[in-house]
């Protein structure tokens, strides 16, 4: 194989022989060389060689490479200047003399050239190599390292030591011996240093935690912070440069200083710095990028830390805040626990107090209430007896004790607390100390401590609630004693509560008793007054039948009468198809039978005329007793009028047969008035009113028959309104007048007397006669005035009579003569007229003596006494009972004309008979006797016959107006 000399060789540039470029090529071919060496060779290959004053191997990118190798002695003159490895070097030839301008470079020496350009360029290939190597690892390095820092700032580690580790790293990456981190507070102007490593003692981190930018105007720190760019350079002169001064707080100068900013979002967070003291440490621009970088991703790494240390910080204090909140709460817990223990005690107590258990129990159940909430293993009560003499012990759990007796008070504990009313807490040395000093004694065993409470209730102690600890480790305190005192007012008010209850229960033993004794007092009146409340139901039911019936007949009276009445209307009324009807009955002639055969017998006959009448109809018809003689039929739901027809047809005939009383026969009749139902009634009292109007058409077409309220019947009662009107509007006008009839002696026609007759010059109807006015005035209450009217046109007119001594006889209506004042009255208006009052008569009928007779008897008595004298009209066709005339001073009787009109010329016939005995009995009462409507000479002659002298009527005058008798002057 062919060597590279052999290669070589033929083409080798070198002046001179061989061998020597040989030399040449063959070191710089194969010897191991490093850029320097290469450098060195090359030199010497062109001094030697060349003939070079001197040789220069330049590289472009850096110094170290080059070499110069210079020959002393001579001064350059030419330079050659030879680009090698594309320009990346140059080889720099000087030479001495001009031998340079035609330089001849031989081949060989060219080829080393040439060899010399082709190491180089693989030195450089290689030297380029390594670098990039090298820096690669380098990055490495620093990725690592920020990784690591990273990893740091989520360590555990504390800020310290993080940063700790921190300058480990950085100290690895560059030379960082003497390294700080100052943090800055740019509002402020402050910075600290979290970590600080310096070999110099007196560094600015000796000035305290935070030092102020105002402080230290000249730090290189505080220009980096306060520049935010970073600085580099031996202390001294960078100062200088910066035109700081010199501050020897600020330690030792450096032989180099860099610091960089932590920068976040624009602003200066802090610097990194480290700093050399040692002349072979220096700090290059790649330092600084390097710490620039590192920097960063301190702050970042400290940011982090600080705040998850401030976020621990904060944790910490929250934990702390809440174990501080719990700790209050499970204080209060406790403190409401004990509270709730303590209400759960009293209130065990409270209900203790009002159970009914024994009071043996109580004070058990006091004591395990209280044993609840401290330690009562040994506790008694003590009470003080009623009259406050002596002490009891009602209730004792001992362990050393078995009782504690009975005793006056004296001098003991327990006493003392009674005494003084306040607890005593005491330890046995304590107690002995009173004992030796006398000043109390202790029954039963002395305990190690001792204490009591009183049982106070309104400021009197009732006893003391004692507990006491043989056990010298148990002892009391305030609390136990706040405990039992709060127990003992408790046992206090209950103690008081079960006295009052124990109390209560005696009296409310005693209170049973009476109640029970007053019970049975009780039951005994009850059963009286319901045996009472009996008889008066009874009485009452009594009562009630009583009022709605007739007491003579037992049937309905007229107030069941009108209710039922009532009730049959409303049924009409609300269904216009139910027809009924009343029937008003009145027994003819019933007063006469009355009067004749008396009371006892007029009731006989009413109860059987009521009952054959009731005989007549059937449910629901019912038949009741207005009173006296007067009865009423309901017919309830009639067809038609004829069924109320047929009743009263029925009655009539029921009442024809004679009734037997005794041992007489009675013959009755009745008159029957019938209302039928009709839409214009209203009231039950219409329909009887009608029934009764219609009885008395009846009664005057001749009684025992029976007639129809009709529309003639209406009609009349409605003229009597009118005629009330009428009456009202007459008196006003003053149209009644007085007409005379004379009364004469029948012997001769002598005028004796005259009969005011009242007449009523109507204004349209003419002269109306009494009959058609009379009743309806008496009815409706206008009889007196018209009365008085008429007397004083009567006493106006007898002074003028023809007759000077006749006397004029006035009708006073039998209403109007029980007014007690009319005898006043007249007598008066008498005088006033000066009348002689023997000149004026008055006549009354029997109804006016029969109502009232002591007062018609006074009143007649007062006239006569004056001198007016009474006479009895109409007599004979009342109820007139002979008897009771000799008990009214009357004058005179006068026969009613009925009679008079059935005399007969023999005499014969009842009227006669009655005129006699009239005319008898007045002879022995020294009475007057008067006929009235003797109308023929045959009546006359018989009336005289009759021994009856005195009489009145048509036969010798007409009632005619007191004028027309007036003298004539
Ligand atoms: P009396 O008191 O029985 O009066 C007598 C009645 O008989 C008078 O009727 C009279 O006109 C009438 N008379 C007289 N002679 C005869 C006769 O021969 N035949 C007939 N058939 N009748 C004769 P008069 O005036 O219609 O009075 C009727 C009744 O009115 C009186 O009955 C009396 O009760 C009453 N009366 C009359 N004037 C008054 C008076 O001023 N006041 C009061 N309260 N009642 C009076
Ligand atoms: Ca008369
Ligand atoms: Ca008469």
């Amino acid at each position: 194989m062919q060597s590279l000399m052999d290669r070589l060789r033929p083409q080798c540039p070198v002046r001179g022989s061989w061998s020597e470029a040989d030399e040449w090529a063959w070191a710089l071919a194969t010897r191991r060389l490093d850029l320097d060496e290469l450098a060195d060779l090359a030199a010497r290959f062109a001094i030697e060689r060349l003939g070079c004053h001197s040789a220069r191997l330049h590289l472009k990118d850096a110094t170290p490479a080059a070499s110069t190798v210079a020959d002393a002695a001579s001064e350059p003159t030419t330079v050659l200047a030879i680009p090698l490895a594309d320009g990346q070097a140059e080889l720099t030839l000087s030479f001495a003399d001009s031998t340079a301008q035609n330089l001849d470079i031989p081949d060989t020496a060219g080829a080393c050239i040439d060899l010399l350009d082709l190491r180089l360029r693989d030195l450089l290939a290689l030297r380029q190599l390594r670098s990039e190597a090298q820096a690669a690892q380098r990055n490495e390095h620093l990725q690592q390292a920020l990784y690591a820092i990273a990893d740091l700032a989520y360590s555990d580690l504390d800020l310290r030591e993080m940063l700790a580790r921190v300058h480990e790293i950085v100290d690895r990456l560059t030379y960082a011996k003497n390294f700080y981190i100052a943090l800055y507070d740019d509002a402020r102007d402050v910075m600290y240093f979290p970590y600080f490593a310096d070999d110099d003692d007196a560094s600015i981190s000796r000035a305290g935690p935070e030092v102020a930018g105002s402080d230290y105007p000249n730090s290189l720190t505080f220009a980096v912070l306060h520049g935010g760019t970073s600085l580099l350079g031996p202390s001294q002169p960078l100062r200088r440069q910066l035109g700081l001064g010199d501050d020897i707080r600020l330690g030792r100068e450096c032989v180099d200083w860099l610091g960089v900013p932590m920068l976040h979002g624009g602003r200066v967070r802090g610097a990194v710095v480290v700093q050399s003291y040692d002349e072979d440490h220096r700090y290059s621009e790649d330092d600084r990028s390097l710490l620039a970088f590192v920097a960063q991703h301190i702050l970042s790494a400290v940011t982090r830390k600080q705040t998850q240390d401030d976020l621990e910080a904060a944790v910490m204090r929250r934990t702390n805040e809440l174990a501080e909140a719990n700790a209050a709460l499970r204080q209060e817990v406790g403190e409401r626990e004990r509270v709730q223990h303590l209400q759960a005690a009293q209130y065990r107590i409270a209900q203790l107090a009002s159970e009914s258990g024994s009071v043996d129990s109580f004070y058990a159940g006091v004591h395990t209430a209280v044993a609840g909430l401290l330690n009562a293993r040994n506790f008694f009560i003590a009470l003080v007896s009623d009259d406050g003499t002596e002490l009891h012990f009602p209730y004792l759990v001992d362990e050393r004790d078995d009782a504690l007796l009975s005793r006056r008070l004296t001098n003991g504990v327990t006493e003392w607390v009674l005494r003084n009313q306040r607890p005593l807490l005491a330890t046995a040395d304590e107690m002995r100390a009173l004992i030796n000093a006398g000043e109390m004694v202790v029954f039963g065993t002395l305990a190690e401590c001792w204490l009591g409470v009183p049982l106070l209730l309104d400021n009197r102690a009732l006893g003391v609630m004692v507990v006491q600890s043989y056990d010298s480790d148990r002892d009391y305190g305030p609390a136990e004693q706040e405990i039992l005192q709060f127990a003992s007012f408790h046992v206090a008010t209950a103690l008081e509560r079960r006295q009052t209850h124990e109390r209560l229960r005696l009296a409310n033993i005693e209170l049973e008793k009476r109640v029970e004794h007053r019970t049975h007092e009780l039951k005994l009146a009850n059963a009286d007054l319901r045996q009472q409340i009996v008889v008066r139901e009874q009485a009452e039911s009594r009562l009630q039948h009583e009022a709605l019936h007739d007491a003579l007949t037992g049937l309905p009276n007229r107030a069941a009468l009108l209710g039922r009445l009532e009730r049959a209307l409303t049924r009409y009324q609300q269904d216009p198809t139910r027809l009924f009807a009343v029937l008003f009955l009145d027994l003819d002639r019933f007063k006469v039978v009355n009067d004749s055969v008396g009371h006892l017998l007029g009731d006989e006959l009413l109860i059987e005329a009521g009952r054959r009448i009731a005989g007549c109809v059937r449910e629901p018809d019912s038949v009741a007793r207005l009173g006296g003689d007067e009865f009423t039929i309901l017919l309830e739901d009639i067809r038609s009028v004829e069924d109320a027809s047929h009743v009263a047809s029925r009655v009539l005939a029921a009442l024809i047969d004679p009734i037997r009383i005794g041992e007489k026969e009675i013959y009755t009749s009745a008159s029957i008035g019938i209302a039928l139902t009709h839409p214009r009634y209203t009231r039950p009292e219409e329909l009887l009113r009608d029934a009764d109007v219609a009885m008395y058409r009846a009664k005057a077409h001749g009684r025992q028959r029976f007639e129809l309220f009709d529309e003639q019947l209406r009609q009349e009662a409605l003229n009597v309104l009118d005629m009330e009107s009428d009456l009202r509007r007459a008196l006003g006008r003053h149209e009644f007048e007085p007409y005379l009839q004379p009364i004469v002696r029948l012997s001769d026609g002598a005028v004796l007397g005259f009969e005011a007759l009242l007449r009523w010059r109507h204004s349209s109807r003419g002269l109306l006669l009494p009959a058609e006015f009379l009743a309806v005035a008496e009815d409706s209450g206008n009889v007196e005035q018209i009365d008085w009217q008429l007397y004083e046109q009567v006493l106006r007119a007898i002074p003028d009579l023809a007759e000077p001594t006749a006397y004029v006889g006035i009708n006073v209506s039998a209403r109007h003569f029980r007014s007690p004042d009319l005898a006043q009255s007249l007598l008066e208006m008498i005088a006033a007229y000066r009348v002689p009052p023997s000149r004026v008569r008055v006549e009354v009928t029997e109804g006016a003596l029969l109502q009232n007779p002591e007062q018609a008897c006074s009143t007649m008595l007062s006239l006569r006494d004056a001198g007016v004298l009474t006479s009895l009209d109409d007599f004979g066709t009342g109820y007139s009972s002979l008897s009771y005339l000799h008990r009214f001073p009357l004058h005179a009787l006068k026969i009613d004309r009925s009679f008079v009109a059935e005399l007969k010329s023999d005499l014969s016939g009842s009227s006669a008979a009655v005129v006699r005995a009239i005319r008898a009995l007045a002879g022995s009462l020294n009475m007057e006797v008067i006929a009235e409507g003797i109308e023929t000479q045959l009546q006359c002659d018989a009336l005289m016959r009759l021994e009856c002298s005195i009489g009145q009527g048509f036969l010798f005058a007409l009632p005619r107006p007191a004028q027309e008798l007036a003298r004539r002057h």
